[in-house]
């Protein structure tokens, strides 16, 4: 089995997809279904930038993805309060 995080993972971890562009800084959530519909599940997490285009400069060249990791320290905080 490949180490590498795919669509089907984050799908199961129901987790989004962070991307940002490097050019301006500009950055989106996307959601993991979308992109799964367009690219299949076995699709690599790191390699999905090069499918897409930032909004704002408009440049496909410099986008990086990852995982929308969610803030634990953020939820441990309201669970205290
Ligand atoms: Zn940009």
């Amino acid at each position: 089995m490949s180490a590498k995080v795919t669509l089907r993972d984050l799908l199961n971890e129901k987790l989004d997809i962070f991307c940002w562009c490097h050019n301006c800084g500009h950055n989106k959530v996307i959601e993991t279904i979308k992109v799964l519909n367009k690219l299949g599940p076995y699709y690599p997490i790191p390699e999905i930038g090069r499918n897409l285009r930032c909004r704002k400069c408009n440049k496909t060249d410099n986008i990086s993805t990852r995982p929308n990791w969610p803030d634990h320290k953020g939820q441990l905080t309201r669970h205290m309060m």
